[in-house]
């Protein structure tokens, strides 16, 4: 297979197969799940992701903007619904309606812009309206909600009112508890006066990865799950928390995994300094091989000095400052080659470097990590 680039992107199958059984464990069966592709479906890439999570039987999608939803589109069934949580930008808006595609309302001005597209075309907006209920980033608030209902009302015939939903700020720490239950509260309540308004959503959602662990009381009729279908905790407390309590006999595993190769051996005299600069002085006489990764694809500066990687079932560390395209790792008393593979995320022979390991080096979220993964290297389904 010809890959055109210095690294490739694994991702498993069969992971991917467990973490949705995994999900669906904690769920009830009539609550919808939405899986979360934003961010190129967290590093993976939303055309792989697409088709794998359709063949398991996922048909609800929800991504931050509108560009995101063009790329989903292009990959999804005729019967799968894309919902943007975020952003619809103005080239876009036409496209939006004209396409049916559902969306977040979280502030009258949109709204008021993009009733008056599906006027034009004649169309009907699928409507989830954001309540504010304590994050304090988007939505109405009890107040505006007036303004809100007043529009609902003039333009009855012009919307699918397809949800309610808040976000909580949070769930995925305890120190956050009394926020949330507040959050839910306010939810509850807003949620009733549509009803007295006389308007009633297909579908209530407030939870995301960590909600869904932490308070599965709150998971109404659909889910918004993203890092653990990636088979990634959403924090370190709430793998804890999901180890004590042991609601399933399923675990977590990791989708993705990523490796290059090593494609320079040199060997360096005591004395000498490895890379730019003076951060690594070689002691001895030793090994230092070339890997053609670095920062510019996603492979963290801060790993300079500190990283390892995994090289024929042997952990090796990363020595020197990390390049634009290059790191370089010290072999001494490993028998490699030119070619040889390297795995900078994932399993080889006994060891694995898994993404929590690389991001606490890194000193990044599981989520931040993912995302800066250059989205140019091959993502393959094995
Ligand atoms: C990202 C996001 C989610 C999914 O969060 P995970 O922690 O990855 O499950 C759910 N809802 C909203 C509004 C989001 O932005």
């Amino acid at each position: 297979m010809i890959i055109n680039h210095s690294s490739i992107i694994e991702l498993n199958r069969e992971a991917l197969a467990n973490n949705l059984k995994f999900i669906r464990s904690l769920i009830k069966e009539k609550t919808q799940l939405s899986s979360v592709i934003k961010g190129n479906a967290y590093g993976h890439g939303i055309k792989q992701m697409v088709p794998e999570l359709e063949r398991l039987g996922v048909n609800h999608f929800s991504v931050f903007s509108s560009f995101e939803a063009k790329i989903a589109y292009q990959y999804t069934e005729k019967n799968s619904t894309i919902m943007i949580m975020g952003d619809i930008t103005v080239e876009d808006k036409k496209w939006v309606v004209r396409n049916e595609i559902e969306f977040f309302v979280y502030n009258i001005k949109t709204f008021q812009s993009l009733l008056a597209e599906a006027k034009k075309l004649n169309k009907k907006l699928n409507i989830h309206v954001e309540l504010e209920t304590g994050m304090n980033r988007h939505g109405f608030d009890e107040e505006e909600l007036n303004h809100l209902f007043k529009l609902l009302h003039e333009n009855k015939n012009h919307f699918n009112l397809k949800g309610i939903c808040t976000h909580f700020a949070g769930a995925e720490s305890s120190t956050n508890y009394k926020r949330i239950q507040e959050q839910h509260q306010r939810f509850s309540k807003s949620v009733e006066r549509f009803s007295k308004e006389g308007f009633k959503a297909e579908k209530l959602h407030t939870s995301c990865s960590a909600g869904i662990m932490a308070y599965p009381e709150f998971n109404y009729d659909m889910v918004r799950i993203g890092i653990i279908t990636y088979g990634l905790w959403p924090s370190k407390e709430i793998q804890l928390m999901y180890n004590v309590q042991k609601k399933t006999e399923l675990d977590l595993q990791s989708v993705l995994s990523w490796r290059s190769s090593i494609i320079d051996i040199k060997n360096v005299k005591a004395g000498e300094f490895v890379g730019y600069g003076t951060s690594f002085l070689a002691e001895t006489d030793m090994k230092i091989a070339s890997v053609p990764v670095g920062y510019g694809y996603g492979f963290s500066r801060s790993l300079s000095n500190t990283g390892r990687v995994l090289v024929k079932g042997k952990r090796l560390s990363v020595v020197g400052t990390v390049n634009m395209n290059m790191f370089l790792i010290e072999v001494t008393n490993v028998n490699v080659e030119v070619g040889d593979t390297v795995t900078i995320i994932g399993k080889d022979g006994k060891q694995t470097i898994n993404v929590s390991y690389f991001g606490n080096l890194s000193e990044q979220l599981n989520y931040e990590l993912l995302t800066r993964l250059d989205k140019s290297i091959p993502r393959v389904v094995i």
